[in-house]
């Protein structure tokens, strides 16, 4: 019996060793268009990086997108679920694969000193000003986005099948992927059988990528709450209800929810990111308003954690002697906890190892921030894979790094490019159909 086995399992050795060191079928094309073309990609970069758009606002990076999207052969729709852009290239008979790319800024002023740092400022609808800057890598992933359908139409010969380029508005405000479903996505184009994205990482060195499989961000929720006293003088506390006191024990009853409720194997957030009430120091106001983050990863401990913040806050109201129940709103802006298909992320993996080595494919570990490419696997059911793109100057590794969203983050943009790229163009001819002529 034994040794019946051993040649079968030597052949299959010899089979899977050929096959993880083989070289990935593309990646010769890939990297040949990428020598050709990370040049004017490295510039619609700096272009993209110097004029930086905010949420909802992104009019000049979505009509670039769609010129390149329009001269690379794509049928192209625009302002789609606000300033969305919709490519979609046909080629053949095969699987559609969604690729998505993010546009929008942050109202921050630049600090990065780089020659095309953003000198954009814009009036707020507040009438406050703010400098806008691609603090969140938004800017490489939409140059990486162009790049990748770029290349992609370039190489048509070497796969069937249609690919789905969106490039999205207002993902720092949790509204463009959702804008982008509610105005039919997945209805007035092909529906895609896998969705792919990528994100700039700021603790990674560039030429690395990061792979997580399962939860890779969190379930994110806003909450409002309104505490209501009654108001007076301050010198006269017994004849008022002081809601800046019932807001200060409400504060520190939610801190239990993490710590004693929710089981401690289970990641879980509740931050009062805000906290506002009164006027003056003698007059106790009516009311105290607070707004709270709350993150998690599954379903249970989401709504355990919703439903002990309104307890909470009704029976600290309660002990306080409010005149009336506080007003408990969740904001209609909750985004699902983007989730990375195992089986996908794990060949994505693989096919990584092969591009870049072993020991540039990190495995990552998930973050309780947010990012709602998590929307769109689950409303089809297919599986999802959004990986990590390192962005750091080895020389600056071991440094303090400037993180995503700090008016110093500037990823090294040529490297950063050459290894999104790679890494995304294999990718999607990998879940394409190889040509067969
Ligand atoms: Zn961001
Ligand atoms: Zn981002």
């Amino acid at each position: 019996m034994h040794s019946g086995l051993r040649p079968i399992l030597i052949v299959w050795t010899l089979l899977t060793s050929t096959l993880a060191f083989a070289e990935p079928a593309n990646d010769a094309a890939v990297t040949g268009w990428i020598d050709g073309h990370l040049s004017e990609i490295v510039a619609l970069y700096e272009h993209l990086h110097a004029h930086p758009e905010l949420s909802l606002e992104e009019h000049e990076t979505a009509a670039r997108v769609a010129q390149e999207f329009r001269d690379a052969g794509l049928a192209v729709t625009t302002s789609f679920g606000a300033t969305g852009v919709v490519g979609v290239l046909r080629n053949g008979s095969g699987p559609v694969v969604l690729l998505r790319g993010d546009m929008d800024g942050l109202p921050l002023t630049e600090e990065t000193g780089a020659p095309y740092a953003s000198q954009v400022v814009v009036e707020r609808p507040d009438g406050t000003r703010t400098g806008v800057m691609h603090a969140c890598g938004h800017d490489v992933h939409t140059a990486n986005l162009v790049g990748t359908v770029r290349m992609l139409a370039a190489l048509k010969d070497r796969w069937r099948g249609t690919l789905l380029a969106i490039a999205q508005p207002a993902e720092e405000i949790g509204q463009g992927a959702r804008r982008m479903l509610a105005a039919g996505l997945f209805e007035k184009f092909p529906k895609p059988d896998v969705a792919l994205a990528l994100h700039v990482w700021s603790d990674m060195e560039a030429g690395h990528v990061g792979t997580t499989p399962g939860f890779w961000a969190a379930n994110v929720d806003s909450v409002d709450i309104t505490v209501y006293g009654r108001g007076g003088h301050g010198a006269r506390p017994h004849a008022a209800v002081a809601p800046v006191v019932t807001a200060a024990h409400l504060v520190v009853a939610l801190q239990t929810l993490v710590s004693r409720r929710v089981d401690p194997l289970e990641p879980a957030v509740v931050t009062v990111g805000s906290i506002h009430a009164g006027t003056k120091h003698n007059l106790i106001p009516n009311t105290a308003h607070l707004q709270l983050t709350v993150r998690s990863f599954s379903k249970p401990v989401r709504e355990q954690l919703l439903s002990g913040i309104r307890q909470i806050a009704v029976d600290t109201c309660r002990t306080f002697q409010c005149p009336q129940p506080p007003d408990v709103e969740l904001k209609d802006e909750y985004t699902p906890a983007a989730y990375n298909d195992p089986a996908l992320t794990r060949s994505a993996g693989e096919l990584f190892r092969t591009l870049f080595g072993e020991d540039h494919v990190i495995d990552s570990p998930p973050g309780m921030g947010g990012e709602d490419f998590g929307m769109y696997a689950p409303a089809l059911g297919i599986p999802g894979l959004l990986f990590r793109l390192g962005t750091i100057d080895p020389n600056t590794v071991n440094q303090p790094v400037p993180s995503l969203h700090s008016s110093r983050f500037l990823p090294l943009a040529e490297k950063t490019l050459r290894t999104g790229l790679r890494a995304m163009g294999n990718l999607v001819l990998s879940q394409l159909d190889a040509a067969s002529d």
